[in-house]
């Protein structure tokens, strides 16, 4: 079976990209991940989760913007997110003054978008107009963590504004060498911390090559979050870790509101359910847009029988 390694590389190819991209074969998969092309595709998407009692994350798929002015169009339409999902009956926060309720909607964004390649400087200032905004409509606004190059950027960033600005958190990526750290220091900054495996393909130099370091690294990284972090996200489809970290709770009752699990649109969604039937909060990731190319190949690598898929349909056809 092929690696994650291989795989990547190999949808980086632009032939392999280009037949992706154009064929009407894979739309079907491409819409498993995707929620659709365009805002308003992505919140009849959302609002089908909220139905079901899921919480959503709302993410427009892009990543790197090169000129001061690409940067200012995603801060836009970051804003135009938030004012759409701040006018959907279904997105509205049942919190009161007393008690900490989550957001039922609110987004994830990335600092490359943002215009992190021109500057932190041209980042913060992004960013905190988004959080401005997010603020003044009682939503939160989720920083993802991208490829390692960016993790140390992003962590001085987030610890920078983190007194400022009590309506965001990062992500954390377990395969990385240097997140037992990044963990200690987000739980005493009271952050909030999505916990995620890692997407991205890293160097043996800062990150576990081996999946069950990763593994352990997670679990470890999840119980000192559920003990000591503040409202933590624990992001992954691994059910025998999911199992794991329910038996944990359990046994520290630790209350079932003070965090959630976080899951990809499209991924186990039998799994999302029987989370929300007994009484966990569960998030759904949500991604749209037409740059769905990048974040597509990942989902990809994750799955070797999806990318199977795709080999067969290549040579058939
Ligand atoms: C809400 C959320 C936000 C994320 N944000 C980030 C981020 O900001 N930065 C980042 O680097 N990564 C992010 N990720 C991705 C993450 O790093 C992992 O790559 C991804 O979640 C797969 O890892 P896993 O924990 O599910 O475990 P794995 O060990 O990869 O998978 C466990 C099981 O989940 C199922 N599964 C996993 N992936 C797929 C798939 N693509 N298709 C079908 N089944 C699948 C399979 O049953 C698999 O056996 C995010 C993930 C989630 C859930």
């Amino acid at each position: 079976m092929f690696s994650r390694a291989f795989i990547l590389k190999t949808a980086s190819l632009a032939p392999v990209e280009k037949t992706v991209r154009n064929s009407k074969l894979f739309k079907p998969l491409v819409r498993r991940f995707i929620a659709g092309d365009t805002l308003d595709e992505s919140l009849d998407a959302c609002v089908v989760l909220l139905q079901k009692g899921l919480m959503v994350t709302l993410d427009i798929l892009g990543e790197n913007t090169e000129s001061p002015e690409a940067a200012n169009q995603a801060k836009a339409t970051y804003l135009n997110m938030l004012q759409r999902i701040s006018q959907l009956p279904e997105a509205k926060n049942a919190s009161t003054a007393e008690a900490f309720s989550p957001e039922p909607l609110n987004i994830s964004i990335k600092l490359t978008q943002c215009g992190l390649d021109l500057g932190i400087d041209v980042a913060e200032k992004n960013l905190c107009e988004v959080l401005d905004y997010a603020k003044s409509l009682n939503n939160f606004v989720r920083v993802d963590m991208e490829a390692s190059d960016y993790a140390e950027r992003t962590v001085a960033l987030m610890s920078k504004i983190v007194t400022q600005y009590s309506n965001t958190g990062t992500v954390l990526q377990s395969y990385l060498f240097r997140t037992d750290d990044d963990v200690a220091k987000m739980i005493s900054l009271k952050s909030r911390v999505r916990l995620v495996k890692g997407a991205y393909l890293e160097p043996a130099s800062v990150a576990y090559p081996e999946k069950e370091k990763v593994d352990e690294a997670y679990v470890r990284q999840a119980k000192a979050l559920l003990e000591a972090g503040h409202y933590p996200a624990i992001a992954t489809h691994d059910e025998a870790i999911i199992n794991e970290l329910v038996k944990f709770v359990d046994e520290k009752k630790i209350d079932k509101k003070t965090f959630e699990f976080q899951m990809l649109y499209g991924i186990r969604r039998d799994l999302q359910e029987s989370l929300v039937a007994k009484g966990y909060n569960v998030r759904i990731y949500v991604p749209f847009g037409d740059q769905w190319y990048p974040y597509f190949s990942r989902r990809l690598a994750e799955r070797p029988a999806n990318t199977m898929f795709i080999l067969k349909s290549l040579f058939k056809g």
